[in-house]
């Protein structure tokens, strides 16, 4: 399960990782807690689709095809409005997630929690230093406190059998990933799509950062190879079309680039049951490490899953 802030937070953060495990045959559950109606429509070939329909349903329409795309079964609303960027109007919307009684929206959470009985949850750190948009806090707040309560059956008795969820993730955007591939495209004379976010922190372009046969480091714990699943989540992010511009950075990185610097996503490990095991260098490289008795298979055949996780598919890069 993974718990989202606003359509296209999926297709952002750890996309590669669900359509790996899907692949795989795990049952993939997205929640998705606002409607994203306060995104700004960054592509204007959508404005005649939101003048007819109404943003939230052009963005729910959104959100489906990027659940097709990168193979997730279930998707729940957890109903609240989008808040806003922090100084906007939406901010004091009485409907909004920010403004949500904590108690209220975890209890939501809980229900879905319950009914779905995932053994992996994945969602947003506490730290929100690059993008502190008030929905994103709120996300850690709820997700956090419905993994206690949906184990406790004290707790909303009437919400379902308790659920003790087996390891919780926090998805990473690591500044390791940020500069390796920025130096992976100055070193090929190519223009980083990295430059102007880098150039906002001085200094964070010349941070020496370790190579990825260097043990964990900056907090994470987790990496998952999705090398052999960039065009999974470019198509979930080409789905977000009101809010992905063409020329954004997210579609701009090319799949071949990635797979060759930087084909991991990143995660810190923030509660396991379990004990987990690592690789020689300390990385854990699957989210299911210490979960016995998986109550899934895999549904791919065997040969098809070492070539995606071997080999890009030339085909499938050509038509991304
Ligand atoms: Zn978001």
């Amino acid at each position: 399960m993974t718990v989202h802030a606003h359509p296209d937070d999926e297709a952002s953060k750890g996309s590669g990782t669900i359509a790996k495990y899907a692949a795989l045959g795990a049952r993939a559950v997205l929640v998705t807690c606002t409607g994203g109606e306060a995104g700004d429509v960054i592509n204007p070939t959508v404005t005649d689709e939101i003048a007819a329909i109404g943003m939230a349903a052009v963005r729910e329409a959104e959100l489906e095809a990027s659940c097709q795309a990168l193979g997730y079964e279930s998707l729940h609303m957890l109903g609240y409005h989008d808040s806003g960027m922090p100084g906007t109007e939406v901010n004091a919307r009485p409907d909004n997630f920010a403004n949500a009684d904590l108690d209220e929206a975890t209890g939501r959470l809980v229900r879905i929690i319950r009914a779905e009985r995932p053994q992996v949850l994945v969602t947003y750190s506490d730290r929100h230093d690059f993008y502190p948009h008030p929905d994103h806090i709120k996300t850690n707040q709820v997700a956090m406190a419905a993994v206690a309560a949906a184990a406790d059956a004290d707790r909303y008795p009437d919400a379902g059998l308790p659920h003790e969820i087996s390891k919780v993730y926090y998805v990473e955007f690591s500044i390791q990933m940020i500069l390796l591939l920025h130096r992976a495209f100055l070193e090929r004379n190519v223009p980083s799509p990295f430059s102007e976010f880098l150039e906002r922190i001085p200094g964070l372009a010349d941070l020496e950062v370790d190579g990825i046969d260097a043990p964990p480091t900056n907090g994470l714990t987790t990496r998952i190879n999705i090398g052999g699943f960039l065009a999974q989540r470019r198509a979930s992010l080409a789905a977000h079309r009101s809010q992905i511009p063409d020329d954004s950075f997210f579609l701009t990185v090319p799949d071949e680039l990635v797979a060759e610097v930087y084909p991991y996503e990143d995660y810190l490990r923030a509660q396991s049951v379990v004990a987990v095991s690592v690789d020689e260098r300390g990385w854990e490289t699957d989210v299911f490490s210490g979960i016995d008795g998986l109550v899934w298979e895999p549904t791919a055949g065997l040969e098809a899953l070492v070539e995606a996780f071997t080999s890009m598919d030339p085909e499938i890069e050509q038509s991304s």
